[in-house]
């Protein structure tokens, strides 16, 4: 059976940045490995011991000098190709390493502020963040804007020299153990609703910040509802200019998808370990679970590919694609271990939290179906979609309750 190794030769400088991640690895991991299967990033609110273990493990990676491989060498970080990060991140999956607890601080939030944040914000947000003694989360998605995120409701209001921000904000990852959170925030009702954004930082155990933790199917509550109720926010803490929101939340879905790419880079690791699994069971001959099998590396195989591309372009409609194969991998990754394990997948298992979370990467960071409209927009030239709200007044935009 082929392997699911989606690798691409490495050039010279490759070669040795791969050998000296590897042998640090080796030396450093062995009490933090991550079971197999994608890592969950963000620990469960009732899990402190988790959310322990995931600070310790990033501060291991940074005083390692494998935090911010990507940030400018003046904020810590080394300033890194892509490319070499994904060099990181596929020996990081084959060490069996976690992912850094702050994820969503470095690699959504730290490039939004060192795009579009004051030199004062960058030096008192970016440090803490690649040590995780400041924990971020992402106050984007509300219950009546999620896929429509330009249709946020949640009202910046001027008061003084600050604001106070009123609204409420669904599937917020890790909010129930960050400190901060970078919310894109309504400032003005009276334009069109990209104009009328307006991005700030919010600490999140401030008066008027009540976060509660969201039940999934996996069992687990990695996610939480926020509700901002009269909170205060310094005018020092807005990220960008008033009424340009838009442009740093776009700077943080981009990075986002950077994050996909470097994720689907590591896929293939994932997928060798299924695969070396179905080998020691008895099923490895039964032909619906080869064709399976075989269509899991085939698809496997391609967002590796893809994933790469998305490292050597700048962001752009290749990320819809990319996202899409990824989405697609998790759900073949389910079904393949569902059907190796047939009646035992009924028990709780190694793979079953892969099972539960394979629908929630179709949704994260932009759902099937979105993607598939930016494809047929941007990528295939079809007519675009109808969009009636585009230059009226978001006041006079019709919406739900
Ligand atoms: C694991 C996970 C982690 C997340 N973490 C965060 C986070 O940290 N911070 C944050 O802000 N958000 C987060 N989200 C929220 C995520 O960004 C939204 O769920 C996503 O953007 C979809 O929005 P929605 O859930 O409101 O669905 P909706 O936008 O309401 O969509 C509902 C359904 O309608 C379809 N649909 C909507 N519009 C169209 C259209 N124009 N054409 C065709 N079909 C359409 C969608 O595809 C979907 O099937 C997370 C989500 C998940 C699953």
């Amino acid at each position: 059976m082929a392997s699911g190794d989606a690798t691409i030769r490495d050039g010279g400088e490759e070669a040795a940045f791969r050998a000296e991640a590897r042998a640090w690895l080796a030396e450093h991991v062995g009490p933090f490995r991550a079971g197999d299967g994608p890592s969950i990033v963000f620990a469960d609110a009732a899990d402190p011991e988790h959310l322990e273990r995931g600070r310790s493990w990033q501060r291991e990676l940074h005083a390692g000098g494998w935090a911010g491989l990507g940030w400018p060498l003046e904020h810590g970080g080394r300033d890194l190709a892509p490319a070499l990060q994904a060099v990181w991140a596929e020996e990081l999956r084959a060490a069996g390493a976690p992912p850094p607890v702050n994820l969503l601080g470095e690699a959504v939030v730290g490039p939004a502020l060192l795009a579009h944040g004051t030199d004062a914000q960058r030096e008192r947000f970016l440090p803490p963040i690649l040590t995780a003694e400041e924990l971020w989360c992402q106050l984007f998605s509300e219950p009546g804007a999620g896929s429509d995120l330009a249709a946020v409701s949640t009202t910046a209001t001027r008061d003084g020299d600050g604001w106070v921000v009123d609204g409420h904000k669904t599937w917020s990852s890790g909010a129930h153990h960050a400190d901060f959170a970078i919310l894109l925030a309504r400032t003005d009702w009276d334009v069109p609703k990209h104009e009328g954004c307006t991005c700030f930082v919010v600490e999140m155990r401030r008066p008027g910040v009540t976060v509660e933790p969201v039940r999934q199917m996996t069992g687990g509550a990695a996610f939480d509802d926020v509700v901002l109720a009269g909170a205060r926010v310094p005018d020092d803490f807005r990220v960008g200019a008033e009424g340009g929101g838009w442009a740093v939340a776009v700077t943080a879905l981009a990075a986002e998808r950077l994050q996909l790419g470097l994720g689907l880079a590591r896929a293939g690791a994932g997928v060798d370990r299924l695969l070396a699994d179905l080998r020691s069971r008895d099923v490895a001959g039964d032909p619906v679970v080869r064709q399976l099998a075989a269509q899991l590396v085939i698809e496997a195989r391609s967002a590796g590919y893809l994933g790469r591309r998305l490292l050597t372009t700048s962001p752009g409609p290749d990320a819809a694609l990319a996202k899409l194969a990824s989405g697609r991998v998790s759900r073949r990754y389910a079904e393949l271990a569902e059907a190796m394990r047939g009646a035992g997948a009924m028990v709780h298992d190694e793979y079953t939290l892969q099972d539960l979370w394979a629908p929630a990467t179709r949704i994260a960071g932009g759902t099937d179906e979105i993607l598939k409209t930016v494809i047929a927009e941007r990528l295939l030239g079809l007519p675009p979609e109808p969009r009636v709200d585009r230059d009226v007044p978001f006041r006079d935009v019709p919406r739900g309750s």
